[in-house]
């Protein structure tokens, strides 16, 4: 199944590539990944009283353009992002669905300790995407700490969290990607 990346407004061009990368290893299996360019206007999803952007508004506006591509697709994005019940989130996803979103805007290591670390900035970008596409692949919260599936509320809990899916986690995305393809046969 293919899994397509869609940077929004976003300049950081070297963690594009790296993510690109990760993305491609983790789901090397039955999957090809891309890079694709969407003509999504963000706009709309902006409350200027929060200074933030509606996430489940830009993934609405989202599935209006992405009906002939097929596979997952993922916004990457570097501005803020909430939904109402939260003061922000770091993604959202459709369960089982196609389209998820992450944003890099509270991975930045400088907001916490001044310090800029790009290293910590890749991983818990790579963390907050594995994180997102596993619901598209039908995956809910996961208890092992050890696993990129664990809920994380903040950055010390992405920090700590494992960087890959566990087996149980993984065997779910197989299962998922074999159904994907059988249905394409026919
Ligand atoms: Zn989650
Ligand atoms: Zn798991």
């Amino acid at each position: 199944m293919d899994i397509n990346i869609a940077p929004i407004e976003f300049s950081n061009t070297s963690l594009l590539s790296s993510i690109f990368s990760e993305v491609q290893k983790a789901f090397s299996s039955g999957s090809r990944t891309n890079i694709i360019s969407l003509p999504l206007e963000v706009k709309s999803a902006y409350y200027s009283d929060r200074g933030q952007y509606f996430s489940t508004q830009i993934i609405a506006d989202t599935i209006k353009l992405t009906g002939q591509i097929s596979g997952k697709v993922l916004l990457l994005v570097e501005f803020d992002l909430f939904v109402p019940v939260f003061t922000y989130v770091f993604g959202e996803a459709q369960l089982n669905g196609k389209h998820s979103i992450v944003s890099v805007s509270r991975l930045h290591e400088e907001l916490y300790s001044g310090k800029t670390n790009e290293n910590l900035l890749r991983e818990r970008t790579k963390k907050e995407v594995l994180h997102e596409l596993g619901h598209n692949f039908g995956l809910t919260h996961c208890k092992d700490w050890d696993c990129v599936m664990h809920q994380s509320q903040g950055v010390e809990e992405i920090d700590i969290k494992g960087s890959y899916y566990c087996k149980n986690c993984s065997k779910i995305i197989d299962i998922h990607n074999h159904i994907a393809a059988s249905e394409t046969l026919f």
